[in-house]
């Protein structure tokens, strides 16, 4: 259940009232918002007097359910909306890593070449395997601030533990939480407390509903600014790296409040299937489309494989067009 408390509740007397009713609590504008879990259907008399209004909710999908906010919430990135009632899908590119100031120099070029505002790199790397490259650290950071700045780009950077989540959150416009990530209490909670949008990768093994719980936590730390990222899902096939879920992101358009946006380069693992399967994933009218692109595939330090060269994703940038206004929507 979720209540809205009346705007005369002390910041006191709200943390009194979230204690005693074992609810999360967060300020939303001149208020204070309680949720308690979804199996409590009926709202407590010690409640009653202090609650402007309450929703009752089926499951713990709540503040991102749309029984309770009927439209797409939006994340504002300066002059770049995602969600929200624009009609357009957001394309998002960069190397999977950061490895050095000249290739991650020649990505921001791309984007500006094209248009691209968001440019997406990973400096703190979540690798399947200790011996592979773990990704530049805070030296990497301090590359994409540079870059970005110089550029003119919005950044989206991962955050590997909570160890280092305040220096991500420092230099990053969005924090990408990745699909191994996804459990992270840690970093669910810290990214709740910022006020930094964060771009939230369902694990390769998580249900829908686990997916969206983790969303709700940063949420319901007070940070609304939550977008969630189909990237695959681990099936029986063996052939693709995963299996991208657009049952899943049918679902989620359709139950669930929060942007969604479509990964098609991890979910698929090769650089062969990423442009079909880009155009597959506009067509059904996402809020934004990640793909990794890297100057030079074949050296790249993680995720060579299914990284486009810069030619490769100019030609499929050049064909989203066409399909966006297809369905009523702009490319952005
Ligand atoms: C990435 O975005 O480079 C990455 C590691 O993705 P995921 O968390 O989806 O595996
Ligand atoms: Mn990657």
């Amino acid at each position: 259940m979720i209540i809205h408390l009346k705007n005369t509740i002390t910041a006191e007397k709200a943390e009194a009232l979230a204690a005693q009713h074992q609810a999360a609590i967060y300020k939303k504008e001149d208020y204070f918002v309680l949720i308690q879990s979804s199996k409590i259907k009926t709202l407590a008399d010690t409640l009653a007097d202090h609650a402007e209004a309450y929703f009752v909710l089926d499951t713990d999908i709540q503040l991102s359910s749309r029984d309770y906010l009927q439209t797409t919430r939006e994340v504002q990135l300066g002059k770049v909306t995602i969600g929200g009632n624009t009609n357009h899908s957001v394309v998002i590119t960069g190397p999977c890593s950061v490895e050095s100031e000249k290739q991650i120099r020649q990505s921001a070029q791309l984007c500006n070449q094209l248009g691209v505002k968001i440019l997406r790199a990973g400096s703190f790397k979540p690798r399947t395997s200790p011996y592979t490259f773990q990704g530049m650290g805070i030296e990497g950071l301090k590359l994409l601030a540079k870059i970005s700045e110089e550029y003119g780009l919005k950044i989206i950077t991962e955050v590997r533990d909570a160890s280092h989540v305040d220096q991500v959150i420092e230099y990053a416009d969005i924090i990408q939480i990745g699909a191994k990530a996804m459990y992270d209490h840690g970093i669910l909670k810290k990214c709740g407390k910022t006020n930094k949008p964060v771009l939230l990768k369902r694990g390769f093994g998580s249900t829908l509903q686990e997916f969206v719980q983790c969303a709700e936590f940063v949420i319901s730390g007070g940070n609304e600014q939550v977008v969630l990222c189909e990237r695959g899902i681990r099936t029986f096939e063996t052939k693709t790296r995963f299996t991208l879920d657009l049952c899943g992101v049918a679902f989620l358009k359709e139950h669930v409040n929060l942007p969604v946006i479509l990964d098609p380069s991890h979910a698929m693992g090769y650089a062969y299937g990423v442009p079909d399967l880009t155009r597959a994933c506009l067509a059904m009218g996402v809020d934004g489309l990640l793909i990794e692109t890297h100057p030079n595939p074949k050296v790249a330090k993680s995720d060579a494989a299914q990284q486009l060269n810069h030619e490769e994703f100019s030609n499929l940038y050049n064909s989203l067009t066409p399909i966006a206004s297809a369905i009523g929507r702009k490319i952005v």
